[in-house]
């Protein structure tokens, strides 16, 4: 069976576990830099990127993440894994150090504060069917993306400009919502396919 873990250091790992259980795949909670190794994919979740920045550090995963990263391992981060995913973060702590692993430039907090959380119905492409209930929580949002990034769904902010909230480049996927709170799982289906198609070699 396809194995997809979520990164377990902080935030809604459980609902993400569930999310991708209910899209078919075995899910267990990654901590260790040996169970690193053991998966086909991983989900870093939503909570506080400088959290989990911090965790990722001192629960020695960096290099392990990093090498499996640079290998092509799928990942998807919701919020808080779409800033560390980044190859830029503004608003961040001068200390935040990102995965890089999706060249973009994200904005922590992007709408503003937990008062300014709310939700949208949006149109995500690769995803078919009825717009996602797509629920932001102190989100961030794409500020710019490097030419081999695909902007799969956007939203107007605040300041009445568009902004992206979901991207990919080539196995890695990223959104500034919370898929896994709605029960609406297409976003963990499209990512297990993602990682069944690397596992294949079969492009996705
Ligand atoms: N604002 C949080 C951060 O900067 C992200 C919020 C979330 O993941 N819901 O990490």
């Amino acid at each position: 069976m396809t194995v997809i873990g979520v990164l377990a250091l902080q935030g809604d790992v459980r609902e993400h576990q569930r999310a991708l259980q209910e899209a078919g795949v075995d899910a267990p909670a990654v901590r260790r830099p040996a169970e690193v190794a053991h998966v086909d994919g991983l989900v870093i979740p939503g909570g506080e990127s400088t959290t989990i920045d911090k965790l990722i550090t001192a629960f020695g995963l960096r290099e392990p993440l990093r090498q499996r990263l640079a290998g092509g391992m799928p990942v998807y981060g919701s919020c808080a894994g779409m800033i560390l995913l980044a190859s830029t973060i503004l608003d961040g702590r001068p200390d935040q150090e990102p995965l890089a692993t999706i060249e973009m430039t994200v904005r922590r907090n992007a709408f503003g504060r937990q008062v300014d959380s709310f939700e949208a119905d949006l149109a995500v492409a690769g995803i078919a069917g009825a717009p996602m209930r797509a629920v932001f929580i102190r989100a961030p949002w794409v500020e710019s993306v490097g030419q081999d990034v695909r902007v799969l769904a956007t939203v107007t902010g605040p300041d009445g400009a568009t902004h992206p909230v979901a991207v990919r480049q080539g196995n890695a996927l990223a959104t500034s919502f919370h898929p896994e709170v709605t029960g609406d799982h297409r976003v963990h289906a499209l990512f297990a396919d993602m990682v069944r198609s690397a596992q294949t070699g079969a492009p996705s």
